[in-house]
């Protein structure tokens, strides 16, 4: 199993340069002990980067897995097990994928409040646009500028955004499961990763990467709305520049 140092706390999002051993290679996969690279998951996009190894600098162009997470690399990479690296993200991505992914929690805590406990069923996170499906909903105007209204004002607080690992329990006695989405995670997880925004504006279980603070994320922009059937809709957004951005930290994990 791969540890996954993005995983450990919020602040390590903001890391992005490792050393780390390979454990595996079969092909084009390469399997580290520890990773900072985000695999596909939790409807965030994977980051890309290099692994800088005995033979030179190896592109990364996909990384997915649950508990080993497998790096795609080229296929005259030259890795073999044993051998030690240094990986390094791409900060622009990983940034952008972190402001996304706080800005989809927070669009979905406040759309839950707004709009007679609508669900979030689906998100996509990507760097330069994201989506969240909503069910039940059917969106007019008049909603999507209450909905940008809410959450740029929140933006506007600088409120923080903190982890925890709470207990199921805790959780479920703070916020109700169909706002956390709690009663849809099997019986068997009992502690999960908690993502906070300010003082309860949201809770959420997420193993994402997140900013620290939501005056990071700048102004959301509404895209477009798509109806996917059965009272569910597509919500778009991008995100514009942030007057409150912070740098990657360059020390190595
Ligand atoms: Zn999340």
């Amino acid at each position: 199993m791969t540890v996954k140092l993005y995983l450990e706390n919020l602040e390590f999002g903001y890391y992005r340069r490792f050393d780390a051993t390979v454990q595996s290679v079969e092909d084009e996969h390469v399997v580290l002990d520890r990773t900072l690279f985000y695999p596909l998951g939790g409807g965030q996009h994977w980051d890309t980067g290099v692994l800088q190894g005995p033979n030179g600098d190896i592109q990364v162009s996909e990384v997915r897995g649950r508990n080993d997470v497998v790096h795609t690399v080229g296929a005259n990479h030259q890795l073999e097990a044993g051998d030690e690296i240094r990986g390094i993200i791409d900060w622009d991505k990983r940034y952008a994928h972190m402001r996304m992914h706080t800005a989809q929690h927070l669009i979905s805590g406040l759309a839950y409040e707004l709009f007679d406990g609508v669900r979030t069923v689906g998100n996509q996170i990507h760097a330069d646009r994201s989506r969240i499906d909503f069910n039940p909903i059917s969106f007019d105007e008049e909603k999507i500028s209450i909905l940008l209204e809410s959450t740029n004002n929140h933006i506007d607080q600088a409120l923080e955004v903190t982890d925890a690992i709470m207990t199921r329990d805790a959780i479920n006695a703070i916020m109700p499961a169909d706002r956390t989405n709690m009663d849809l995670l099997p019986a068997s997880v009992l502690e999960l990763r908690i993502i906070q925004i300010g003082d309860r504006v949201d809770m959420c279980p997420c193993a994402g990467t997140h900013v620290s603070n939501i005056a990071e994320l700048g102004h959301v922009e509404f895209l477009g709305k798509k109806s996917k059937g059965k009272g569910t809709q597509r919500f778009s957004y991008q995100l514009n520049q942030t007057t409150s951005p912070r740098s990657a930290i360059e020390t190595v994990l």
